[in-house]
């Protein structure tokens, strides 16, 4: 008899249960089931072989899974973007989705290779100028090495929004990555976009550039601004609830990848 996969979800055996009826071979935390009536007696084998080899090619289905997409949160800081991308990177691997390593954190990189810290930069509109640049380059770089599809990211071209409002340089840099933002634009385009807007009240943490709910809408107004202007279409997250928002993102991807997270 063929050996049996182990659960593409979690590694395990899977359990075979022989009752009356049929035949169960399923891992039950993961809800990966097979099931097969029994024929006859004499086709018993027959039937137990082929609920074997259906559960294989299932496992190597779930096993093979990516999302023919990336998915992007953008939105002003301090808005929940990088815990909602944690949570949906989660729960697509969860489901045995093979995600590439998630997007996160490339502002924080940034500032660390610049060797400074927001204090510095909220004084000094050329830093200011050149950690945005930079925090877009990066983004896009990190982004292309993926190809474009199968992550989940917490930023998108937000900083474009960013460097509108506290830098000077925004025009420099559209001119200069012409070519890039033309590419970015399409795969943005191309993208599950999740646009989370103004919920929560921002605490200010040392971390953040923004620090007033004031700064917050006058950033989630630039963002909206970008998308529009590049005719993106986001799915707007109002809701500041974790877990309405969480419904709304995995309604999405049910729809959009047949996906059940
Ligand atoms: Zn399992």
């Amino acid at each position: 008899m063929t050996p049996l996969l182990p659960c593409p979800r979690c590694g395990q055996e899977p359990t075979q249960i022989m009752t009356w009826t049929g035949v169960t071979i399923a891992c039950k935390p993961c809800d990966v089931t097979c099931f097969r009536f029994w024929t006859s007696r004499d086709r018993a084998l027959a039937t137990l072989a082929k609920v074997r080899s259906e559960w294989n090619a299932n496992a190597r289905k779930i096993a093979d899974t990516t999302l023919p997409f990336a998915i992007l949160f953008v939105g002003a800081e301090g808005q929940g973007k990088t815990t909602l991308a944690r949570d949906t990177d989660a729960r697509l691997r969860g489901r045995g989705v093979r995600l590439q390593e998630m997007i996160h954190e490339v502002a924080r990189d940034v500032l660390v290779r610049m060797n400074t810290d927001l204090a510095t930069l909220r004084a000094s509109d050329a830093l200011t100028n050149e950690y945005q640049e930079q925090v877009f380059l990066r983004q896009f770089e990190e982004e292309k090495k993926r190809g474009f599809r199968n992550y989940v990211t917490d930023r998108g071209p937000d900083n474009l929004a960013y460097l509108a409002e506290h830098g000077s340089a925004l025009d420099h840099v559209l001119t200069k990555y012409q070519g890039q933002i033309g590419t970015y634009r399409g795969h943005v385009r191309a993208s599950v976009v999740f646009h989370v807007t103004p919920a929560l009240d921002v605490r200010p943490d040392g971390t953040r550039v923004v620090t007033t709910s004031n700064e917050v809408h006058r950033i989630d107004a630039m963002i909206k601004f970008l998308l529009a202007s590049w005719s993106v279409r986001p799915y707007q997250l109002r809701s500041a609830n974790h877990a309405e928002r969480m419904t709304l993102i995995s309604n999405v991807i049910r729809d959009r990848a047949g996906i059940a997270i």
